[in-house]
């Protein structure tokens, strides 16, 4: 027997309950066995820093369809959880609580602040989880990992020691990006480009031996205290008479050469170009090609060292600025042009960034970066969509040299040792205690910790057990997709790649699906700053997490950035209630229904043939939306056939049979195919709203365990019934005409009216005949009549009538034309005195439109959205106006 829903949905009552209930039954987890074929997805990890944002909710959500979906088709689906340590990010945590207290990293020391991180890490660090556990997330948290646990801190180790012992790692002095205030290097990645408005200043550089200037452009004029040459085209003919001149440095005095470099642009500022070896990248490329000496003038906290003479001491900009007034004073500044300049801010603080020459850990990326290109190129790894392919092949061309090293204090330590005792550098995966060579024990490790990227980039074979060769490894590498946004391509997705042909020489995954960015509801970026930051949890409190989820599904077409709107995410709790109304209907009606015993043999009827049909054609499109990754489309297939085919009308087409008391087997019959029907919907359902479908489906008679245990429906061909298909078209196409006839009549809902058909031919009439029942309850007919059918069966009407009735509206479906007299219905006169003044009112909201968008001041000051809204008000206006004329028109002819 079974048992009735609640008569309202409530999400909030049952979220948690569930969720608990799939944890506790071990349904998460993957057995690892070889028993089922494998499915796999790493999660991009968050960081522990982080709480849920769209982002994440989005990401997480997609996949959780994915494995659910994969789980029910009977793979040994495993998602594969954990969190990133975030390196810069939770270092920067932990520091303002520190300076909170009025303390300081330095103070404490490094062992006591990482402990500290660790305490932090172990009280805070979780708190996304379980965000993502309110989201219905159903990953194997029995494998949780973190990129700086015992495991894959030995894979980190592991790898370093590899790619040095393969010369893929090397110590360097390269020019860097450094954040004077984070005190570390950034990864280019790590800096973020934006203009800013500055200054070009234009300078002279006097002649050594003759008279004359020779005068160079530049943005950060303060630089010049460390250049070592000026560089000019060999190919420029403004300069020809300067190649191999001297000059003597501006308020230093220092010589400098004149050099000539091929890549000096002709364009920029005058063709003559200073060149500062250790504070800009391009000038360190020139240097290095021409052998220059480099001069540091800057130093790591963003201050003028020694070099700098008389500024020494002087923060970069406040050095500037005293430059720029010297420089003035003594005539050498020639001239200066605002200009927009392009700096680049450390992506965390938003500190301006300075290029410095330091010694740096690198990986020489491009012996692993042609294997990485090449997978793609070979489709071994496929981007989805697959226009993300052309930035990825330029990235992966003119990658640079990876700068590895971090000079913070949270991370994997880099595994190197200096002997003190004779200089050399140990690289090792056990702590040394003397050195190899000379048998020293005064060993110095390195102080930097590695990039967080680097442990990341190892994420998909790390976290399955690597180095160790375990079942998992071999089972689910390479993993089956990544879902991830497209703003970690690089950071992470090529990273990936690398690590993972380099280390397993296997891509990491077989596709990569990149899905968009959610923005606010205007299409604007989410931020902090611009505070339209829109709160997932807010969101899954007010509208439950299954109407959440199904939006975010409906909102994910590929390779468009997603707009929230809640109003959208209100019609999916709609939705929710829709299913859960239908739900409770049906199981009202299953209430005497027994599921023991085989199925009742009779044929369906043709209602059932149809909803059986369709049943299997959405089945098929919706596994196949969503194996190739079009989410929206499978959750609008879904959301269709629920709301319109299976509750607007198979629910009502049924009821005749399912009331029938007088026939128990065609009550049983019914009950048993409208169980069938509403199992299988539950199923489908159930990646897209979890909680919801576990609901209902542990009410259905005849049910045990989990819906995620179920078996995801498959198409049965022989269910398939394309004629039963048209014929329900055709009644349904009927049904609706004569319902909107009455509406666009504005005919009372309760009065019954009398209904003529023409049909087209033998075979409709025969259609329509055999569903006049449904069309008579479902249109509210009074009585069906045939036009031109001389047939005393036809519908049972005893006479033959040869033309519609006068003052009939008239409806065209294919098969048939209806009509509907509307003598006695309606009151003509009435009507079109109501369609008159309805027109009237009408009218005057269009001319007030019309009238504002003609004046010119509105639309000079009006905000963009306004203007279009009035726009769309005027368009709607002439719509409605335009359908009111014909209505009316349609009136008159009727009144005669
Ligand atoms: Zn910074
Ligand atoms: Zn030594």
């Amino acid at each position: 027997m079974a048992e009735i829903l609640d008569k309202v949905y409530d999400p909030q009552k049952i979220e948690a309950k569930w969720y608990a209930y799939w944890e506790e039954s071990g349904l998460f987890q993957a057995r690892a066995d070889g028993s089922r074929p494998p499915y796999c997805i790493v999660i991009p990890p968050p960081n522990i820093t982080g709480s849920l944002h769209m982002g994440h909710a989005l990401n997480n959500t997609l996949q959780d369809i994915l494995l659910r979906l994969k789980r029910m088709q009977g793979y040994d689906a495993l998602w594969m959880p954990g969190t990133d340590h975030a390196g810069i990010a939770t270092q920067n945590v932990v520091e303002r609580m520190l300076a909170a207290e009025g303390r300081d990293r330095y103070a404490l020391g490094r062992e006591a602040f990482v402990e500290r991180v660790w305490q932090w890490k172990g009280e805070s660090g979780g708190r996304i989880l379980n965000q993502l556990k309110r989201l219905g997330c159903s990953c194997d948290w029995s494998r949780e990992r973190f990129t700086m646990d015992a495991g894959l801190s030995r894979a980190v180790r592991e790898v370093f020691v590899r790619l040095y012992e393969e010369g893929l790692i090397y110590q360097g002095d390269y020019i860097i990006n450094w954040c004077p205030r984070c005190q570390t290097a950034l990864a280019d990645l790590e800096v973020e480009h934006e203009p800013q408005d500055g200054y070009l200043y234009y300078i002279k550089y006097p002649l050594a031996d003759r008279e004359g200037a020779l005068t160079v452009a530049t943005t950060r004029p303060e630089t010049l205290l460390g250049d070592t040459a000026v560089a000019v085209n060999p190919e420029d003919p403004r300069y020809l008479k300067y190649h191999g001149a001297t000059l003597r440095l501006p308020v230093l005095g220092r010589k400098i050469p004149v050099i000539t470099d091929p890549h000096v642009s002709l364009e920029f500022g005058t063709g003559a170009l200073k060149v500062t070896p250790a504070h800009d990248f391009h000038d360190f490329e020139i240097a290095r090609r021409q052998n220059l000496p480099g001069v540091k003038v800057i130093d790591e906290r963003g201050m003028m060292t020694e070099e700098a003479g008389k500024y020494q001491g002087l923060d970069r900009f406040v050095c500037r600025e005293k430059i720029v007034k010297d420089l003035k004073n003594s005539g050498l500044l020639e001239k200066t042009e605002r200009y927009s300049v392009p700096v680049g801010h450390c992506y965390r603080c938003k500190t301006a960034v300075e290029p410095l020459v330091s010694k740096q850990w690198f990986v020489a990326v491009k012996t692993l970066a042609e294997p990485a290109l090449k997978a793609v190129q070979e489709g071994r790894t496929k981007l989805i969509p697959v226009t993300w392919e052309k930035s990825y092949y330029d990235w992966m061309t003119n990658i640079r040299d990876w700068c590895i090293s971090r000079q913070i204090w949270w991370g994997h330590r880099i595994p190197a040792w200096t002997c003190n005792a004779c200089g050399q550098v140990l690289v090792s995966r056990e702590d040394p205690d003397k050195c190899p060579h000379c048998g020293a024990s005064d060993l110095a490790q390195e102080t930097d910790v590695l990039d967080t990227w680097f442990s990341s980039a190892l994420w998909p074979f790390s976290t399955l057990g690597w180095p160790d060769a375990t079942p998992e490894l071999k089972l689910f590498y390479p993993t089956t997709v990544l879902v991830t946004a497209f703003d970690i391509l690089f950071f992470w997705v090529a990273r990936m790649m690398m690590m993972g042909l380099h280390f397993m020489g296997e891509v990491p995954f077989h596709e990569v699906y990149i899905h968009a960015l959610v923005r606010d509801p205007e299409g604007q970026k989410m931020s902090k700053s611009k505070g339209n930051v829109i709160d997932p949890l807010d969101l899954m409190e007010a509208y439950g997490t299954d109407a959440f989820r199904f939006s975010l599904a409906a909102f994910a077409a590929m390779g468009r950035d997603i707009r929230l709107s809640e109003e959208r995410i209100g019609g999916y709790r709609n939705f929710a209630n829709k299913v859960w109304n239908a739900a409770r209907f049906t199981l009202m009606n299953l209430e005497d229904y027994e599921a023991a015993g085989p199925p009742e043999a009779l044929p369906l009827t043709v209602v059932e043939s149809w909803i059986m049909s369709r049943l299997q054609q959405v089945t098929g499109e919706i596994v196949e939306r969503l194996d190739s990754y079009d989410f929206d489309q499978a959750a609008n297939v879904l959301y269709q056939f629920i709301w319109h085919e299976f509750c607007d009308w198979y629910l009502e087409l049924i009821k005749p049979q399912l009331y029938d008391k007088d026939d128990p087997g065609a009550r049983r019959h019914c009950q048993e195919v409208l169980l069938q029907v509403l199992s299988a919907i539950l199923r489908l359902l159930h990646p897209f709203m979890p909680f919801i479908t576990e609901e209902i489906w542990q009410k259905l008679p005849g049910v045990s365990g989990s819906i995620m245990a179920a078996p995801y429906p498959q198409i049965d061909e022989n269910l398939s019934n394309p004629r039963a298909e048209e014929e329900m078209r055709l009644v349904m196409a009927t049904i609706t005409a004569i319902r909107n006839l009455r509406g666009e009549m504005n005919v009372p809902p309760a009065s019954q009216v009398d209904t003529y058909f023409q049909s087209a031919d033998a075979a409709s009439e025969e259609i329509l005949n055999r569903h006049r029942q449904s069309i008579i309850l479902l249109a509210k007919v009074k009585k069906i009549h045939l036009i031109g059918i001389p047939s005393e069966e036809a519908f049972g009407t005893p006479t033959v009538i040869q033309t519609p009735p006068p003052a009939s509206a008239k409806a065209v479906v294919a098969g048939a034309e209806i009509f509907i007299p509307l003598t006695g219905v309606i009151d003509f006169k009435e009507e079109d005195r109501r369609l008159a003044r309805e027109m009237e009112k009408i009218g005057k909201e269009l001319t007030q439109a019309q009238k504002k968008l003609a004046n010119e001041d509105f639309l000079a000051k009006a905000p963009a959205e306004v203007v279009s809204k009035e726009k769309e008000r005027l368009q709607s206006w002439s719509e409605k106006l335009a359908k009111l004329k014909t209505h009316r028109e349609r009136i008159k002819k009727l009144m005669g």
